[in-house]
C-alpha cells in the first residue's frame, strides 16, 4: 500500500509518499521538506502566526513535489496520513484541512495521525524493530521514556518535569546569541569546545523513576555564561560542551533506570529506541550506544533526516493504522493538545 503523509505541526512543512509491501517492509518514495528556520530565525524562536501563513502558502507545492518525486498521483494511493496534532493550532488546521480535500477529492481514506506516535513508530519504518521497545522520545516539545507496546499502546516510564530536552538545547543557543534553532549549532560548538572547563549540574541522576528536570541545568548555563561575559567564541564553545556533556550524563542514567522499570513492568524489549530532533544528536546516540548495549539490547536510532520533523513518519504511521483497518472520519477535529496516552488501536 501507498500512503501520503502530510506533516505542518511546527516549522516544518512536509510530505512524502511511502509505499509498505506484503511483508509489512515500508520504502520512502519521496519526502519533501521545507524548514520555515529562515522565516523564524530574526525571532529567536517559532512564532505560530509566521508559521501557520508559512504552511498555507507552501504546503500545496510541497505535496506537489513529493508526489512528483514519487511519480504518483491521488489515484494510487491507499489513504491520506496528516498529523492531526499536538502541534501549534494554526499549522495543524492547514495540514488537517489540505488532507481532508485530498482525501475527499480522491476518495481515499483519512488517516489523522499523532505527530508524537508518528516520532514512536519512526524506527519501524527504517529498521522493522518488533514491539516491544523501549523508546526515548527527545524533541522540541517533549522528554519521555516510553514503553512502546504496540500501535496506539503506550506507557509513559518517565517524562520531564519542566522544560523539553530540546528546548534546553533551543535555549541554551539562544542566550549564547547562536542561530535559531539552537540544537544543531550547539552540538557543532561542543565539538570544538573543552567539556571539563565548565561543570554544569546533573539533575535527577541516580532517581528511582526515570524522570527528567532541564530547567535547573539551563538557569546554571545562564549564570556562568553572564558572570563569563563578554563571551569569546572560545568561551560559547566550552560552555556547549560542558551543556551537552551535562544532558549527555543525564540522558544516559535516565535512559538507564528506564530500562529497569521497562523490565520490571513489560519483560524484555526488543531494542532501545530513539526519536524526536534530539536523537538526532551525534554524542547523545553514542552514549546510548554504550548503555543500550550494557543492557545487552541494540540501540535503534533513524536516520538525523527522519528524527527531526517530516512527512515520512507521518505517512508511515498513517501505513501501521491502515494495516490496522484504524481510519478517520472527515469530521476528525484538529488538536492542539494530545497526549500519547490517549490513543487508542
Ligand atoms: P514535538 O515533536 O515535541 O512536537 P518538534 O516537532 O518541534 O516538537 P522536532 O522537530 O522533533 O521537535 O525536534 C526539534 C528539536 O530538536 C529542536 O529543539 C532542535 O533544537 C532539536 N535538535 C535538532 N537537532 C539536534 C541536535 N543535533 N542536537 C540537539 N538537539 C537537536
Ligand atoms: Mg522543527
Ligand atoms: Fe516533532
Amino acid at each position: 500500500m501507498r500512503v501520503l503523509g502530510i506533516e505542518t505541526t511546527c516549522d516544518e512543512t512536509a510530505a512524502s509518499v511511502v509505499h509498505c509491501d506484503d511483508e509489512g517492509r515500508g520504502t520512502i518514495m519521496s519526502n519533501a521538506v521545507l524548514s520555515q528556520i529562515a522565516e523564524h530565525a530574526a525571532y529567536g524562536g517559532v512564532v505560530p502566526e509566521i508559521a501557520a501563513r508559512a504552511h498555507l502558502d507552501m504546503l500545496d507545492l510541497v505535496v506537489a513535489r513529493a508526489m512528483v518525486d514519487a511519480q504518483c498521483d491521488f489515484t494510487k494511493l491507499d489513504g491520506v496520513a496528516v498529523a492531526a496534532g499536538p502541534g501549534l493550532i494554526g499549522g495543524v488546521i492547514v495540514g488537517l484541512t489540505t488532507a481532508k480535500a485530498i482525501a475527499m477529492v480522491s476518495e481515499r481514506p483519512l488517516l489523522a495521525v499523532n505527530h508524537l506516535e508518528a516520532h514512536a513508530l519512526t524506527a519501524r519504518l527504517t529498521d522493522a524493530v518488533e514491539f516491544p521497545y523501549c523508546l526515548l522520545l527527545a524533541s522540541g516539545g517533549h522528554t519521555q521514556i516510553l514503553a512502546v507496546l504496540g500501535v496506539g499502546e503506550y506507557v509513559r516510564l518517565g517524562t520531564t518535569l519542566d522544560d523539553a530536552m530540546g528546548e534546553a538545547f533551543d535555549k541554551v543557543g539562544k542566550l549564547l546569541g547562536l542561530p535559531y534553532p539552537g540544537g544543531p549549532n550547539v552540538e557543532q560548538q561542543a565539538l570544538r569546545g573543552n567539556p571539563y572547563r565548565f561543570t554544569f549540574p546533573r539533575p535527577m541522576l541516580g532517581r528511582t523513576n526515570p524522570d527528567f528536570s532541564l530547567s535547573g541545568l539551563k538557569t546554571a548555563v545562564r549564570t556562568e555564561a553572564e558572570s563569563a561575559a563578554p563571551l569569546s567564541d572560545d568561551d560559547v564553545a566550552d560552555v556547549c560542551a560542558g551543556f551537552q556533556a551535562a544532558i549527555v550524563d543525564v540522558v544516559g542514567d535516565r535512559v538507564s533506570v528506564g530500562l529497569s522499570r521497562f523490565r520490571e513492568r513489560f519483560g524484555e524489549p526488543t531494542a532501545l529506541v530513539i526519536a524526536g530532533g534530539v536523537a538526532a544528536n551525534k554524542a547523545i546516540r553514542a552514549t546510548l550506544e554504550r548503555r543500550a548495549a550494557d543492557a545487552g539490547l541494540k540501540l535503534i536510532a533513524p536516520p538525523g533526516y527522519l528524527c527531526t520533523d517530516n512527512g515520512a513518519m507521518i505517512a508511515w504511521a498513517g501505513i501501521e493504522r491502515l494495516r490496522l483497518g484504524l481510519v478517520d472520519d472527515l469530521g476528525t477535529s484538529p488538536r492542539a493538545r494530545w497526549p500519547l496516552q490517549e490513543l487508542s488501536a
